[in-house]
């Protein structure tokens, strides 16, 4: 199966698309994980993109359509993918078109208040990348990560300034999209205005739906 999930910053991309992932048998794609490698690693591309993520820009479509490829080539994706994160303008989505084909796009509603809320409590591994939040989804032993051991760390995006940035950058190039795919037919909307739901009560709703997607 070949999904994108869609939503504003902190609307539970990662936190779903990671959960979904494993359990309909695909790789997730993160581009945002995909260049946070490239900054720690301090890449040619990290070099590039470094004040541009951390003000909360978006990253050009030219540099992301070449890790969106490259990451393509790997024997991971036969079988499908989720990407999480991408794409995030109508130019990516209408290239990303004419290299594969989309079952379906989820599209996860939240409202803003709970996005602020979350992102301002969100909570990374710097090692591993799994998400915690120390509101919402407490990790067993404070600071750390429950799967590595890493240390939790907050993003430098996810300051209360840099996410109404964020918050702004989607409203204008992201969401769009929404219309984009809803027009092909490939929208499945999953709303979650319950700031105390879990992952573990949205992913079944989630899955639900994916048993009616036909793939290409
Ligand atoms: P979030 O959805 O919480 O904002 P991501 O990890 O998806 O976080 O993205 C973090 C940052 O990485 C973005 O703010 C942007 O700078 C960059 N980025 C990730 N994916 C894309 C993309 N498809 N197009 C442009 N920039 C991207
Ligand atoms: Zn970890």
């Amino acid at each position: 199966m070949k999904l994108i999930f869609l939503g504003a910053p902190g609307s539970g991309k990662g936190t779903y698309a990671t959960r979904v992932a494993p359990a309909i048998g695909v790789p997730q794609i993160s581009t945002g994980d995909i260049f946070r490698e490239h900054l720690k690693n301090n890449t040619e591309i990290g070099k590039k993109i470094k004040s541009i993520m951390e003000s909360g820009n978006l990253v050009p479509d030219e540099v992301v359509m070449e890790i969106v490829k490259d990451r393509l080539k790997k024997d991971d994706v036969k079988k499908g993918f989720i990407f999480d994160g991408f794409p995030r303008t109508l130019e990516q989505a209408e290239e990303f078109g004419k290299i594969t084909s989309v079952d379906a796009v989820v599209n996860l509603v939240v409202p803003e208040k709970i996005i602020i809320d979350r992102l301002t409590s969100r909570r990374v591994c710097e090692k591993c990348g799994s998400i915690f939040n120390i509101m919402s989804m407490k990790p067993k032993e404070e600071g750390k990560c429950d799967k590595c051991g890493g240390k939790l760390i907050q993003r430098k995006d996810d300051t209360l300034e840099v996410i109404m940035d964020r918050l702004n950058v989607y409203k204008k190039q992201t969401q769009p999209l929404i219309d984009y795919y809803r027009k092909k037919g490939l929208i499945i909307d999953i709303v979650n205005d319950n700031p105390n739901a879990s992952p573990e009560q949205v992913l079944p709703r989630i899955l639900e739906k994916l048993k009616n997607i036909q793939t290409k």
